[in-house]
């Protein structure tokens, strides 16, 4: 029984290793998920027990040293090796003097005949052959091989050597974690073609400083070493036009590769993630391949796993013959035949060459025994989108340093590219990157450029023209000239010409300027409307039955009634009114009343007005400008003038029919009076007595920051500012679309109301102007007039329905027809003259004939001559009509008669 139990735990201990196959070492880094897990499944699929050591320090001696011996302890039949560098070397060690093979997938720089090494990764001869070849094929005149730091130049030490008289080869190195200093070196130098050698896990960094620092347009060409750049997201550099050739190990093209998708299935299983094959780095599919070695050698060499101690540096008994048996074995791997030579490296390589399109990566060619095979197919135009269209690409954009469109920058560093400028257009068109993707320099150029008559193009048209430059913006004026050569965006600001000048001297106010208060228009339509009111008061007055009073009220039944409305009357009335003082003339009339109240309230509107800005007007001093047109300024003998020197403003007096404008440019010409720039045409502006024609945009900007200049006279011209760019450039669509978004959703006038008012001194003078007095015009006065108009309208309707009423019962009274009535209250009303009214008159017969009413009415004739006369003695004041003596009443009476 004793004897029994040993033996059955060695059978158990036996069965479950048989079960689960010998046991395969590998060192790994912590952070090294991937790598770990294709050690797992590879081994699982092979029957192999993975035994996995993780190294938390690089290049840490002990800590690698002690895996390595405890690798060994497990009887491990060899060691998959995922940590390169220092750590590889030290692994190495070890393994020699245990004669465990050591599979690297790492690139190895040195190798022995004596090393327990066998390297999946390809030799560096392969690569040395195949990079030479790529070059040659690609006729560069000069490369630079760009390094990263710490990593080995054997891989490529071949390539260095290439430089002749035909082929320049430099070198830089990428040191730290930001690249973007040695890349912008690198451009400034003019360097377009690059070999890149860099791990895998720095290639991200490396794509996206080259892309910030614009190394990612048409005229560059890389051919990056590393294996895996294909396996990163190109879809960001595919449209820019760049051209990056890289290498593929695994065959993708064959669709039938069940084991690669068993591979990737499995994986994805293991680690929970979703790679595609094609995103699979190298490093994950040479531990795969490197089990699959192991797993084909084991099947042929008969060999037994042994616990190995490194106290005594024992060496494991089969480990040369299981190394030697795989170094000559060919497997199919994933990443196709892996075959070794004598030292163990890896050789007869075949790599896919890939090239990135706008379509996306295509395979371009092969290279197999030693030979590339170029047969690019041809790359299906992507459909290039609106956004993709730009994106990526690196512009050369022309500024120029006039304020507000673009300044040096102020700092206390020391600035560089881009950096080094500010302003509108700097801003707009980091703007317009931000939507279209592009990069951009900038390049200082001062003359925007012309055709001279010789026909040559100069400053940023011709640059523009020769395609040294994609684009030119600043105060760029569109003119016919220009558009001639060169094509110009959408307009985003509009302008004119107009003139700058120097504040004149202040002048006393004048003698009348009192009257100044009111625009002439008000004056004019206030005396209108007083007349206009005065006949209408007369007529509402006349036709109002209440305005006829009676003027002796101690008559009950008066021959005659009066009216207070006469000329004279409602002349007093209005006049009394608009002078604040009132008169004793009162309507009593609903109409005449309503007429007089919203005349009253008209009067109180525009005495309020003007008493309100009287006082300014009697103490503000104004400014007497020496010319207000250009023809006057052309007059002057005086004034000089002129604009800038090479602008589109001295273009317009120069090409104008105009003969003043036309005699105005030979004098500035002749005169030596146009201004190298606008700063300097404002400086002669301030301190002479120089009047500078420039562009409205800038007149405004420095008219901000120089209290004492001010725009004199209107524009001369109209017209806009548009971004330059060659003839039928593929830009111009999609800067328009751009700008026009811009445009709408209010970003360029914010710009705008920054560089002009808020920055670099901006809003100096705002208050100062706002100060300036103000006329009040017909605009200001507009809703006094129309609320007179309106309640005379009233008034008038209610006095002709007042009218009416009047004629009807008149009619009904003296049996006569409405109409007869009518036109005979007409008639009276519209003599406009008497304000004396018979109330009894001849009753027209029904045949038409006038009867005298003498029977019906005689006695009321008597009685009031009666009362008229006994009345007389004592007159009253009862109304204002009574202040009309009996004499009037008797000229009435006289007239009687004469009524019809
Ligand atoms: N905007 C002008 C041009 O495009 C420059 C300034 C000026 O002439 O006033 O040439």
């Amino acid at each position: 029984m004793h004897v029994l139990v040993p033996l059955l735990l060695v059978c158990v201990s036996q069965c479950v290793s048989a079960q689960e196959g010998p046991p395969i070492g590998g060192i790994f880094y912590k952070d090294s998920e991937d790598m770990k897990a294709a050690l797992e499944v590879s081994a699982k699929s092979f029957n192999f027990t993975a035994s996995i050591k993780e190294v938390s320090t690089r290049g840490e001696v002990l800590e690698i040293s002690k895996y390595v011996c405890q690798l060994a302890e497990e009887g491990v039949i060899g060691i998959i090796d995922g940590t390169g560098g220092r750590s590889s070397e030290i692994i190495q060690g070890l393994c020699d003097a245990l004669e465990l093979p050591h599979i690297s997938i790492e690139h190895n720089d040195l190798y022995s005949d004596d090393w327990f090494v066998l390297n999946m990764y390809p030799s560096p001869t392969a690569y040395n052959m195949v990079l030479q070849k790529l070059i040659l094929h690609k006729e560069w005149k000069n490369f630079t091989l760009l390094y990263t730091k710490g990593h080995s130049l054997i891989r490529v030490s071949e390539l260095l050597q290439m430089g002749n008289d035909t082929l320049v080869v430099s070198l830089r190195e990428l040191s730290g974690s930001d690249y973007r200093d040695v890349l912008i070196d690198a451009k400034h130098n003019g360097y377009k073609n690059f070999v890149v050698d860099s791990p895998s896990r720095y290639l991200e960094q490396v794509l996206l400083h080259a892309q910030q620092v614009g190394m990612m347009a048409e005229e560059h060409s890389y051919i990056f070493v590393s294996p895996d750049l294909f396996t990163l997201d190109m879809s960001r550099f595919k449209y820019g036009g760049v051209n990056m050739t890289g290498f593929r190990l695994v065959e993708l093209q064959d669709k039938d590769n069940e084991k690669l998708w068993n591979f990737t299935s499995t994986l994805n299983l293991e680690t929970g993630k979703t790679f595609k094959p094609e995103q699979l780095k190298t490093q994950v599919l040479l531990i795969h391949d490197a089990v699959e070695v192991f797993a084909a050698a084991f099947k042929k060499v008969k060999v037994q796993p042994e616990a190995l101690s490194c106290d005594n540096y024992q060496a494991w008994s089969f480990g040369s013959t299981l190394l030697n048996f795989m170094k000559t074995n060919k497997v199919e791997g994933l990443t196709r035949s892996l075959i070794f030579d004598g030292v163990g490296q890896r050789t007869d390589i075949t790599f896919n060459i890939l090239e990135l399109t706008s379509a996306g990566n295509q395979s371009i060619g092969n290279w197999t025994n030693n030979e590339l095979k170029i047969n690019r197919p041809l790359v299906a135009d992507a459909e290039i989108t609106q956004e993709s269209a730009l994106r990526n690409k690196s512009l050369r954009v022309l500024i120029s340093l006039a304020p507000p469109y673009g300044y040096m920058r102020k700092s206390d560093k020391k600035l560089e590219g881009n950096d080094q400028y500010e302003g509108f257009t700097i801003d707009l068109i980091d703007k317009l990157s931000e939507i279209l993707g592009f990069s951009y320099e900038f390049a200082v150029e001062d003359d925007y450029g012309t055709k001279t008559e010789s026909g040559e193009w100069t400053g940023m048209a011709l640059q523009l023209r020769e395609e040294r430059a994609d684009l030119a913006i600043c105060d760029l004026t569109i003119t016919a000239v220009r558009q001639s050569g060169i094509d110009f965006s959408t307009p985003f600001m509009t302008l004119g010409i107009g003139i700058l000048y120097k504040e004149p001297s202040k002048q006393p106010p004048e003698m009348f300027s009192f009257m100044a208060v009111f625009s002439k228009e008000v004056w004019y339509y206030m005396m209108l409307i007083q007349l206009a009111l005065g006949a209408t008061m007369i007529f509402v007055g006349r036709i109002s039955n209440k305005e006829w009073q009676n003027p002796v009220p101690c008559i009950e039944s008066p021959e005659e009634l009066n009216n207070q409305f006469s000329f004279a009357n409602s002349v007093w009335l209005i006049i009394g009114s608009v002078m604040q003082q009132g008169s004793e003339i009162a309507p009593i009339a609903i109409g005449p009343r309503m007429i007089t109240s919203v005349w009253w309230f008209f009067t109180m509107v525009m005495v309020a007005s003007y008493v309100g800005t009287l006082v300014a007007f009697l103490t503000v001093e104004k400014n007497v400008l020496p010319f207000e047109t250009v023809q006057e300024l052309y007059e002057s003998k005086s004034i000089t003038y002129g604009a800038k020197e090479k602008g589109s403003t001295k273009q317009f007096f120069e090409n104008s029919t105009n003969p003043i404008y036309q005699a105005m440019f030979k004098k500035m010409k002749a005169h030596n009076w146009l201004a190298k720039e606008n700063d300097i045409g404002v400086y002669w502006a301030e301190t002479q007595n120089y009047a500078f024609f420039m562009e409205s945009t800038s007149l405004e900007y420095y008219k901000e920051r120089h209290c004492d200049l001010l725009q004199v006279g209107g524009l001369l011209d109209s017209k806009s500012y548009g971004i330059g760019m060659k003839k039928k450039s593929p830009y111009k669509k999609y800067i328009d679309d751009a700008l026009l978004k811009l445009k709408e959703n209010g970003e360029i006038e914010k710009l705008r109301n920054i560089w002009w008012k808020e920055k670099r001194g901006g809003g100096k003078c705002g208050e100062k102007r706002d100060a300036d007095q103000k006329q009040l015009g017909m605009k200001n006065m507009l809703g006094a007039f129309v609320v007179l108009g309106v309640g005379c309208l009233i008034g008038l309707f209610i006095s002709i329905i007042d009218m009416l009423w009047g004629v009807f019962k008149r009619s009904v009274k003296y049996s006569t027809t409405f109409k007869y009535e009518l036109i005979e209250e007409l008639k009276f009303a519209l003599k406009f003259s008497g304000h004396i009214k018979p109330v009894k008159r001849p009753q027209k017969a029904i045949d038409g004939s006038f009867e005298a009413l003498a029977k019906a009415e005689g006695k009321d004739d008597i009685r009031s001559l009666h009362s008229i006369r006994s009345c007389d003695t004592h007159r009253t004041h009862h109304s204002h009509s009574s202040r009309h003596s009996s004499r009037s009443l008797s000229v009435a009476f006289a007239k009687r008669r004469s009524y019809s």
